[in-house]
């Protein structure tokens, strides 16, 4: 069986049917491209045939490229790389354009077969720049269906002629949404957009767009730009309205990106320089930038990280071999801020929760918590009341433990405290099915010693949420010393029912996300007591692809969280805690009252809206801004070393045990440059030799704790690379 076939029906349309043998979606492979081709080829020759609908066998449509391709043609294109990714985007367009063309006469645009494309549901990337290269779009019209160009994501862009088509047909400006943002739309959002032509009910689909190939005249099929006269929408770049569209989005995407993404970049000079030509050698721009942007060590990282190693952990990598272990009902404990969260998504997946707190009305609020987000979502139009009544009516909130009977999964999350989390672990054991897994969510507290309240250890593991947990799309999974592999696998079957990212970690100090962000923020702190200017320690950051500075991600998470967790590792290291100078600034910060966005003041000031204004002038009369500053390089070199250094120490230490699992957990747990693709890709792109030499750098500058690792300083003196040598997920660090 091939991925596309074709049949032609008894009034002369030649359905093309796109569907990929044993996938839930489609994917463009190489070969089945050259089929589209062939088949293409066929029906224009064929005098039966008048006109061609392409769709799918599937309830969606496509997922876009299968994305292992520009890897294996990177390989197979030897000392010249960029001349294989070029030949095979262009390869791509002749076929794009000749379905496009359709065998119409060059000189007269006359003769050719009516091409329409029937959408069944989600459509994105190579499936949507197919779509876009048809004469006309139908999609059924299923508000749950996605179409859009969401290759900016994961550091490309629609380099099928989707940048090409798509500014051509809208306009610059009315492009960028889906062309820079990403944004997947609705079928009738996307109409609005142009990026389909009509939305019909999904049982008409075929017949609509078989009618319409039909009927269908010469001049419906000729495309605009092949059409005599033709002027970009919105003007190209030397009219006036094009030249202020152009300065205008140059300067969004260099605000957005902060120069760190190249592919944006890309994207605009395509679309700018495609703008000024005709439309095939329009096309020839967009696969040279395609390929600069392939070239980028920075692509190839986000396209591994973001794409195929995300999807590898969400389809269970490292789980356990065991059978399945969805939960059917899940006993959440404490209906705080996180509580109530975990309830909301787990509800929200359509498992039924039972959420328990000390007083009902604690646990009303809980259930109330969900009940706001799902509000929010039906102002915006994405929840229907119907929805809401489901969802809530899962949720049932209460102070009776007997209300947990049944339950496979607890998990809990009351005060961070030892001993009112064993008072809760023996109560609920006592209640929930003996074979189910009980979780904590705590943040600080090790596993294993929270597994002593257990009476059975080996289903006892840690499940750790961020917060908000509606958003946030990290779980990190913790086994204790313990924690046998049915308890594992639940935890990630449960993660994977609520459509998240799991990383497995085993147990130690911070686990992994916070380990590494700690030093981050510390770092911010302590140079902020050295004097460097505390708006070049936040640019600095934002400059190299973290969202927040690590000011600002102090204030937003509060200043005496810190300080707990300061004196909590002091208690912990004694004399070996090496943080007594970001000590002295946090806790004069938390003594003068100052304890971030929560108290509408910390190391910046906000207003009576708690909107964020600037850095608290105070700051700089306590800690003088020194007369000679570091360059930005340095201070970057700074925070993101703070951070990787302690990312290769908890694989040194075997708290990860996949490298894959660290640079996907860095990105959606604390937001680590996503550009770079993690910590253990970018020291991969510096080199582990200039890395290790760089370790020595700051070390002598600036303390120990910058000393190079033994394992990067092994690698470097090899030239080894972490993913050449960790890559596949299988080795450990000692393989
Ligand atoms: P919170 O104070 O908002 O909520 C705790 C809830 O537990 C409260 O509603 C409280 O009434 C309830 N509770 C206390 N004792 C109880 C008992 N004996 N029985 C039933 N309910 C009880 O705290 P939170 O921020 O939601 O944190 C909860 C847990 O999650 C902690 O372990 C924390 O370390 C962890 N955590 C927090 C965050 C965060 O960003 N806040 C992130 C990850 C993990």
């Amino acid at each position: 069986m091939t991925d596309f076939t074709m049949q032609i029906d008894a009034d002369g349309v030649a359905i093309v049917t796109w569907d990929v043998p044993g996938k839930s979606m489609n994917v463009l492979s190489r070969e089945a491209f050259a089929t589209v081709e062939t088949l293409i080829d066929d029906a224009l020759a064929d005098d039966a045939v008048k006109g061609i609908v392409i769709t799918s066998g599937k309830d969606s449509f496509a997922g876009g490229m299968d994305l292992n391709t520009l890897a294996t043609i990177r390989q197979e294109s030897g000392d010249d790389p960029a001349k294989g990714l070029f030949d095979f985007t262009m390869n791509g367009h002749r076929i794009l354009r000749k379905l496009e063309r359709a065998g119409m006469d060059p000189k007269t645009n006359k003769g050719g077969k009516p091409i329409a494309c029937a959408i069944p549901g989600t459509c994105a990337g190579i499936g949507t720049e197919i779509a876009l290269a048809c004469h006309r779009r139908f999609m059924a019209d299923n508000p749950k269906a996605k179409i859009g160009l969401p290759e900016i994501l994961v550091g490309i862009f629609p380099g099928g002629g989707g940048t090409t088509r798509y500014s051509r047909m809208v306009g610059t400006m009315a492009a960028a949404p889906v062309l820079l943002e990403g944004r997947m739309l609705d079928p009738k959002k996307a109409k609005s957009a142009q990026l389909v032509d009509e939305v019909v009910p999904a049982d008409d689909l075929l017949s609509r767009a078989k009618e319409w190939v039909l009927s269908a005249k010469d001049a419906d099929i000729v495309k605009p730009w092949d059409q005599k006269g033709w002027k970009m929408p919105g003007g190209a770049p030397y009219h006036p309205a094009g030249f202020m569209t152009f300065v205008g989005a140059s300067a969004m995407i260099n605000g957005k990106t902060k120069g760190v993404y190249p592919a944006a970049k890309a994207l605009l000079s395509s679309v700018y320089e495609g703008a000024l030509v005709d439309f095939d050698t329009a096309l020839k721009i967009e696969a040279r930038w395609f390929t600069s942007v392939l070239m980028k060590p920075s692509s190839s990282a986000m396209i591994r990280s973001l794409f195929l190693n995300k999807e590898a952990l969400e389809k269970g990598a490292n789980r356990p071999a065991v059978e399945d272990q969805r939960v059917k009902k899940v006993g959440v404990l404490g209906a705080g801020m996180m509580g109530a969260g975990i309830a909301y998504v787990s509800a929200n997946a359509g498992i039924e929760v039972v959420l328990i707190d000390a007083a009902q009305d604690a646990a009303d609020r809980g259930r109330a918590h969900a009940e706001g987000i799902l509000d929010k979502g039906m102002k915006r139009g994405k929840v229907t009341p119907e929805k809401k009544e489901q969802v809530l009516g899962r949720i049932t909130a209460t102070t009776d433990y007997a209300a947990l009977e049944g339950c496979d999964l607890i998990v809990e999350a009351v005060f961070e405290d030892p001993g009112v989390k064993a008072e809760v672990t023996a109560k609920a054991e006592a209640q929930m099915l003996e074979t189910g897994v009980f979780a904590t969510n705590t943040s600080t507290l090790p596993i294993t010693e929270l597994a002593t309240a257990s009476a059975r250890p080996e289903q006892f593991i840690g499940i750790h949420f961020f917060s908000p947990v509606d958003k946030m799309m990290l779980v990190e999974i913790i086994k204790g010393a313990h924690t046998g592999d049915i308890a594992v696998a639940k935890a990630l079957d449960f993660v994977r029912q609520i459509r998240k990212t799991p990383i497995v970690v085993n147990d130690a100090r911070f686990f992994y996300a916070n380990r590494c962000i700690i030093p981050y923020i510390n770092e911010g702190i302590r140079m902020v007591a050295e004097g460097v200017e505390p708006a070049l320690i936040e640019n600095a950051a934002k400059l190299v692809g973290m969202p927040l500075g690590p000011l600002q991600l102090v204030d937003e998470t509060s200043i005496d969280l810190g300080v707990k967790i300061a004196r909590a590792t002091k208690a912990a290291m004694g004399d070996a805690y090496p943080d007594g100078a970001v000590d002295e600034v946090l806790f004069w910060m938390a003594g003068a009252g100052r304890l971030g966005r929560k108290s509408n003041a910390g190391f910046y000031e906000y207003d009576d809206t708690g909107k964020r204004g600037v850095i608290w002038p105070g700051l700089r009369d306590k800690h003088p801004v020194a007369d000679t500053q570091p360059d930005l390089t340095e201070v970057q070199h700074r925070l993101l070393f703070a951070q990787v250094l302690e990312a290769v120490h908890a694989f040194e230490a075997g708290v990860l045990t996949d490298i894959r699992e660290g640079d996907v957990g860095a990105i959606l747990g604390w937001g680590f440059a996503p550009w770079s693709g993690g910590p253990f890709s970018w020291l991969d792109i510096l080199g582990t030799p200039y890395a290790a030499e760089r370790c020595d750098q700051l070390q002598a500058a600036f303390g120990d704790r910058f000393a190079c690792p033994d394992l990067l300083r092994e690698m470097a003196e090899r030239n080894q690379s972490f993913y050449g040598r960790f890559g596949t997920g299988t080795g450990s660090k000692a393989a």
